[in-house]
């Protein structure tokens, strides 16, 4: 597992080989969500999450792994910014247990119907669903639930959970040209999120043209989700914004490290330097 302290460690390294690093904010029990920036200061800015699901594991490797090979690589066009881990409190439930969390430890064990095996947990420390807590048509999803659960709680009301107003405020404060979330599994590419005209067919022409080297299916028009950061990137700012499923479905959850496979990484490694240079040539 990728875990909390390997990802501040590998954090920390980046750091010193000079990249920007800091923090989007705090997770609920108190955890510092931290971002990588690799780029220059002129150009596209892009967004890269992943972990938001914390069974989801895989993603927080393969964006940190992403971050290293920008740094090394370098980012002619503008910047990119790795959140690689938006659900800390959840990867730390799945490592140590509810009792990990104290007073919460109670809660927790009980919404995981009495048992302390974590490995499918997907919300965060109060059982929120982190993903479906944007305000973007909010808890209109079909799979959507109204009370606390290992999955889909829409929580009591958008940006309810810390996390998701840091990522909202962190968003906001960068005003990115385009986000990124992956997630896990399925191997797809989500884009639509009700958008019309211009804005529809332009972030239709962009998925096709990442489409190329992920060869993921291509979600067109789904509408049966709501809440998700997508989602709120795509109403709120009007960006082209991305779901990205990695991981075949063949495979069962929970997820093991091997399962971001060098075929997962091969398709995805450069996915954030084709969007920047994308955006920055449609910018000219
Ligand atoms: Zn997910």
């Amino acid at each position: 597992m990728y875990t909390y302290s390997r990802l501040t460690d590998d954090i920390a390294y980046l750091l010193r080989c000079g990249a920007e690093a800091g923090s989007i904010g705090y997770s609920e029990s108190g955890r510092i969500i931290p971002y990588v920036r690799v780029g220059n200061r002129k150009g596209a800015k892009t967004i890269v999450t992943g972990g938001i699901h914390a069974r989801e594991n895989v993603t927080c490797a393969l964006v940190m792994r992403q971050a290293a090979y920008a740094l090394d690589k370098g980012v002619p066009d503008g910047s990119v910014y790795f959140v690689p881990m938006v659900n800390p409190d959840g990867a730390l439930l799945i490592e140590y247990g509810a009792d990990f969390f104290k007073e919460k430890s109670g809660f927790l064990r009980q919404v995981n119907g009495g048992s302390d095996d974590f490995a499918l947990w997907k919300a965060n420390s109060d059982a929120v669903d982190l993903n479906v807590n944007f305000d973007a048509r909010w808890a209109s999803g079909i799979q959507n639930v109204k009370n606390p659960a290992p999955q889909n709680y829409v929580g009591s009301f958008p940006f309810c959970a810390r996390e998701t107003a840091a990522l909202r405020d962190f968003t906001l404060e960068i005003m990115p040209d385009c986000t990124v979330s992956y997630h896990a599994k399925g191997r797809e590419l989500y884009w639509f999120f009700h958008q019309s005209g211009w804005r529809k067919t332009r972030d239709l022409k962009m998925a096709r043209y990442i489409n190329r080297k992920l060869s993921y299916k291509l979600m067109d028009d789904f509408t049966s989700s709501a809440g998700g950061y997508k989602d709120w990137c795509v109403d709120t700012l009007k960006i082209p914004a991305f779901t990205v499923e990695i991981v075949s479905d063949e495979k069962t959850h929970p997820l093991s490290d091997d399962a971001l496979s060098e075929d997962e990484w091969e398709r995805n490694k450069d996915l954030p330097l084709i969007i920047n240079e994308y955006l920055t040539r449609l910018d000219k």
